[in-house]
């Protein structure tokens, strides 16, 4: 078959190379219909777009968007739990509904097998699935989603399934062994401890399993575990980012730049209080609107936080990127207006080796949030101004938030201290 190799191509060259305009443009013009439908369809959303002032059918741009609310996890549930099964948000025809799905925290999820599936099959083409691949699913295919929509693109690309599921990795690493599959869909510590089955078992991963694609999702992939799964499968390990109510919202490319957010989906990065855009390369958190006319859900807040990038990536996606899940809104602290994370003073402290101990407290003196960094430095450094300035510059670059260095004596910061501490009252 002619077909691009691994690293190249894209499952839609139209779609996935527009320029901002037009993808804007269109983008626009799908929300209008989309909206329209399910504002006729769906009573949570019509009482919604009633509730904002907002007639769908005059949006103008899909920066409009931001005058509907957020809509939460909670929310969601809690209007299924009034008004069930799916609390005002089914839209479609009746009898649209081919299965419910059921989440966690018990939240239901209308489904039909027509809709799933389109955007991550640009995922998995992008992470080097092509027509004809026998493909393990490895994802669970009970109760959620998931399995079932990954299963779905992979038909929409022309793979071949094996849909086996979660668990029993003895006997995947026999069945691998024996059919050869060149691609692999799970969870990264799934695909890693299949590797060491098959070590145990006598086999060698990257000979015996000869997988070519592992795609992986649902978890955390560090650096450092990419590195060694690619080494001991011999595979190329690219990584998705989905929900499991709307699907996928960014995926890696060749360039491994951050995440594409796929054609049919508008992501935005938001202050999670106002619900209004940050800029560009600001974190905030992951908000989604996909056009599901069976389960219409309008600017879900996913938790998640994350960043735009709007540089050109080399592989020729134009698409909007996402730098990667940079943590969760609820372990992240707001200050001066920006998100900070414990992951981010480690990335900053990285290049001071002279550091042994750090603690960022936040304060709030006359009402203003004040951000101190607190340092231990190893014995055979001399503190002094320079370092201290030199800290505070890689704050502010790192952070956007302006701080104060202060080095402390040597076994003052507490062992097992939080890294950030947040000592803003704000009862009066
Ligand atoms: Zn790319």
């Amino acid at each position: 078959m002619n077909q691009p190799p691994r690293d190249q191509g894209y499952l839609d060259p139209e779609t996935e190379t527009l320029s901002a305009e037009e993808r804007t443009d269109r983008l626009t013009a799908r929300l209008r219909r989309f909206l329209t439908d399910a504002a006729r369809g769906a009573p949570a959303i019509k009482a919604m777009l009633d509730g904002a002032g907002v007639d769908p059918g005059r949006i103008r741009d899909i920066g409009d968007l931001a005058r509907l609310p957020l809509l939460r996890r909670d929310d969601l549930k809690e209007r299924q739990t009034a008004e069930p099964p799916f609390g005002g948000f089914l839209g479609g025809r009746p009898g649209d509904v081919e299965r419910i799905y059921i989440l966690a925290g018990a939240l239901l999820v209308p489904g039909r097998k027509s809709f799933l599936g389109g955007n991550l099959a640009e995922a998995l083409f992008a992470a080097g699935i092509r027509p004809g691949d026998r493909v393990v699913n490895a994802f669970n295919y009970h109760y959620w989603p998931y399995a079932h929509m990954l299963d779905a693109a992979l038909g929409r690309i022309g793979a071949v399934c094996l849909p086996m599921g979660t668990g029993n990795a003895g006997l995947l690493v026999n069945l691998m062994h024996t059919v050869g599959p060149e691609a692999f869909l799970g969870t990264p510590s799934f695909l890693m401890s299949i590797a060491q089955r098959a070590e145990s078992l006598g086999l060698d991963p990257k000979e015996d399993l000869g997988l070519a694609v592992g795609a992986v999702g649902a978890e955390m992939l560090p650096e450092k575990m990419r590195r060694r799964l690619e080494r001991t499968l011999g595979a190329t390990i690219r990584q998705h980012y989905a929900i499991a109510e709307m699907g996928c919202l960014g995926y890696e490319c060749p360039a491994r730049d951050g995440l594409h957010v796929p054609d049919d989906v508008i992501v935005e990065v938001v202050d999670p209080e106002t619900g209004a855009a940050v800029e560009p390369g600001m974190i905030g958190e992951v908000v989604a609107t996909t056009f599901n006319d069976l389960f219409p859900l309008c600017r879900l807040a996913t938790g998640d936080l994350s960043a735009m990038i709007t540089d050109p990536c080399p592989c020729g996606r134009t698409s909007w990127r996402l730098k990667g899940i940079l943590g969760r809104t609820d372990q992240a602290t707001k200050v001066k207006g920006t998100f900070i994370h414990p992951w981010q003073m480690d990335e900053i402290l990285r290049p001071f080796p002279e550091v042994i101990a750090y603690q960022a407290v936040i304060t709030r003196p006359q009402e203003l949030d004040k951000l101190t960094l607190y340092v231990e430095l190893k014995r055979s450094v001399k503190p002094g101004p320079l370092l201290a300035g030199r800290l505070e510059k890689a704050l502010q670059e790192g952070l956007a938030v302006k701080g104060e260095v202060q080095i402390l004596d040597r076994g003052t910061i507490p062992e097992f201290a939080k890294k950030i501490e947040d000592q803003r009252t704000w009862d009066e």
